[in-house]
């Protein structure tokens, strides 16, 4: 997997096609990313309200859920194009460390804080 939590990332296949967003979450085992304000969906739910109130209404809430990771494409943050992403093995204090490499202008694409 190539993308990380906090990453800045475009759609680029489906519904929401050139819409840019921010990975909120990563899922692994299925290689999807859950995106903010992506791929909302409308779940209705029920409140539990108290006996004497009239009305019951139920909920509407609005959630994300998770895209496909081939659908999405990682924005550099060194020059802020879409681009693909390499794998770099570099001296880091006398140990070898995996570093990621934006194709694109070939600096290091850092993982962002949370
Ligand atoms: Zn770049």
């Amino acid at each position: 997997m190539k993308i990380y939590t906090g990453d800045k990332v475009i759609v680029i296949k489906g519904k929401y096609k050139g819409e840019v967003s921010k990975v909120i979450k990563v899922f692994r085992k299925n290689n999807s990313v859950l995106l903010q304000g992506i791929n909302i969906v409308k779940k209705h739910v029920k409140i539990p309200t108290l006996e004497d109130t009239p009305k019951k209404e139920p909920k509407i809430i609005k959630i994300e859920k998770p895209i496909d990771v081939s659908k999405v494409m990682l924005i550099c943050p060194n020059c802020t194009k879409p681009t693909r992403v390499g794998f770099k093995l570099i001296q880091d204090q006398g140990k070898l460390k995996k570093i990621r490499i934006c194709k694109k202008c070939n600096q290091e694409i850092k993982k962002q804080e949370k």
